[in-house]
């Protein structure tokens, strides 16, 4: 898989068994559609932090196309706006795989902060996770980052792809 900005090969971060690719230059993340699904779990459905508005409105949705490929398939991936968020997520509209550039990482942490109880959401990871600091195989960055990218995982499997097909749907009605 290639990065879709340097174009140069993904590594991979693994944890238990779950994989996520990131760009070791750019530290952009690759999250595949398989590998948000281990972050389904029942009890998660009452977190108080589910309630905040990113992603959770259809008609805030604006998608377009872009120029940038999608690491697996090698396709365009369309950039995916919310409302006012300022969030751009590049996303595949064949595999639903799901590029995150470092900046838009960063600019759903700090959303987060400013909209969402960060304490819930942080103490919640902190006590799902309490050994992955120790087995995150990734770089130092984020290992130092692991809540965020634990919460980030969170949020794009519960509140992101759970959107591909209004996603997907917007796309089939783009001007060609
Ligand atoms: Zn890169
Ligand atoms: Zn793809």
């Amino acid at each position: 898989m290639t990065c879709p900005i340097c174009k140069k090969p993904l590594s991979s971060i693994v944890f238990h068994n779950v994989g996520v690719n990131y760009c070791p230059i750019c530290l952009g993340l690759w999250f595949e559609e398989e590998e948000l699904r281990w972050a389904k779990d029942e009890k998660d459905k009452n977190l108080n932090w589910l309630d905040i508005d990113l992603w959770k409105e259809e008609n805030k949705f604006k998608v377009s196309a872009g120029i940038r490929l999608c690491p697996s398939c090698r396709i365009p991936l369309y950039e995916v706006y919310y409302g006012d968020s300022g969030i751009i997520v590049d996303v595949c509209n064949l595999c639903h795989g799901i590029w995150l550039d470092r900046a838009e990482f960063k600019k759903i942490i700090d959303w987060l902060h400013q909209k969402a109880d960060y304490e819930i959401l942080n103490n919640y990871a902190k006590n799902l996770f309490k050994e992955l600091a120790e087995i995150f195989t990734g770089p130092e960055t984020l290992r130092e980052e692991i809540l965020d990218f634990l919460t980030i995982l969170k949020l794009l499997n519960y509140k992101f792809t759970a959107q591909h097909l209004t996603i997907s749907k917007i796309i089939l009605e783009l001007p060609r």
